[in-house]
């Protein structure tokens, strides 16, 4: 066993984009088979972890995140409290900066932080692989939220192989002011194919050949998500959104997962200045972040 650590333990964790994202046929199970290039970004959420007598879970910040096991990050802790056959007794406080249900994996983030401050907690001397396994049952972008970087997802998302990528890349973020749901975006792809047949992303090697440049105009033209024509259609304002980053100077504009949140891709620190004062007087956002990728996934970043 790792020592034990008397906390409270405080962990880091970014919120993702995708730099690529292709969505299969619709399986049997529900889910649809991926691939996708997953993107970890400077905008955190930070979680601290005590000990306590039960398990509760408290966001400060938005207040749609529901409470204990029902929020990814205390079931997390239960996930991982089962396999070490203990209880979860931990009091997890979370202070949000990924936006909630924005496509950036919020919540998944909060899980990944959760095992990994539970673990550090606890002194469990598990495998990262076991914290994987853990961590893909409990959903399918948790497992790149504990690697970070830049990395190729398959399968639902879950299965993971790093990303040689050469250089930080530039971002701004477009915050919505609506929230749009995951399964809703996707039964929305569902219809749009069953009526028609919205563009589709193509093989994902010319992304892993772009990342590999370092060129961000060549990574810009490779940005792509078939998810977007779904966002298009239940939240047509994001066009816009897309439209006014591409005005003012960004290289690739692009819808982050399953939307709202647009990602667009800057050709240097400077450019991302001048794009987010622009996109922030445009009208066409709530409110704008300027971000940096790739960052390593969830790390524990203080003891006691
Ligand atoms: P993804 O891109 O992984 O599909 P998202 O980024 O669009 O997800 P999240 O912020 O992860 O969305 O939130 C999706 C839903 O999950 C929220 O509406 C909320 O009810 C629930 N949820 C559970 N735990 C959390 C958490 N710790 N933080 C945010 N939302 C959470």
């Amino acid at each position: 066993m790792a020592r034990e650590v008397r906390g409270p333990v405080r962990v880091r964790v970014p919120a993702k984009i995708n730099l690529h994202l292709a969505v299969g046929a619709r399986q049997p199970n529900g889910y649809h088979d991926l691939v996708t290039v997953f993107h970890a970004v400077d905008v955190y959420d930070e979680l601290v972890i005590s000990r306590a007598q039960r398990l509760s879970v408290r966001t400060s910040g938005p207040h749609d995140v529901p409470t204990g096991t029902k929020n990814l990050a205390g079931a997390a802790a239960r996930a991982l409290a089962l396999r070490l056959g203990m209880k979860a007794s931990v009091a997890i406080e979370i202070a949000k900066q990924i936006p909630v249900a924005g496509g950036m994996a919020g919540g998944s983030a909060d899980a990944a932080a959760a095992l990994v401050g539970c673990a550090a907690l606890w002194g469990a001397d598990l495998p990262r692989d076991a914290l994987g396994e853990i961590a893909a049952a409990l959903g399918s972008d948790v497992p790149f939220a504990l690697s970070g970087g830049t990395a190729v997802g398959t399968g639902r998302g879950e299965r993971l192989s790093p990303v040689l990528s050469r250089t930080p890349l530039h971002w701004v973020l477009a915050l919505s002011d609506g929230q749009l749901s995951t399964p809703a975006v996707y039964a929305e792809l569902d219809r749009l194919r069953q009526i028609g047949s919205p563009p589709r992303t193509g093989a994902v090697q010319a992304m892993l050949t772009a990342l590999a440049t370092g060129d961000p105009a060549m990574v810009a033209a490779e940005m792509s998500n078939d998810l977007q024509p779904a966002a298009f259609s239940l939240l047509p304002e994001l066009r816009r959104t897309v439209r006014a980053g591409l005005d003012a100077g960004a290289l690739g504009g692009i819808v982050s997962g399953s939307g709202p949140t647009v990602a667009l891709l800057a050709a240097d620190p400077a450019s991302a200045a001048g794009i987010a004062a622009e996109l922030a007087g445009s009208g066409t956002c709530r409110s704008v972040r300027i971000a940096t990728g790739p960052v390593p996934g969830a790390r524990v970043v203080g003891t006691g």
